[in-house]
């Protein structure tokens, strides 16, 4: 066996935190798509992850489509 591309037992870091747990919101877009620059950034924890750091698994039910 072979793991030199990716070890089985070392989850992918978030996508969207790379690991950290925590993403900071400096902009939103609203529903018209324009973008609004926030004068103080806010840190939350990662929506994608759920503050784990690892990448969830993908979940066909996700979909961001789908309101
Ligand atoms: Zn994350």
């Amino acid at each position: 066996m072979d793991y030199k591309l990716e070890p089985p037992d070392e989850p992918m870091a978030c996508t969207w935190c790379d690991g950290l747990c925590t993403v900071v919101v400096n902009s939103v877009t609203d529903v018209s798509g324009k973008v609004h620059r926030l004068q103080v950034h806010e840190v939350v924890s990662c929506p994608h992850c759920d503050g784990t750091g690892n990448e969830p698994p993908p979940d066909p039910l996700d979909d961001p489509r789908i309101p």
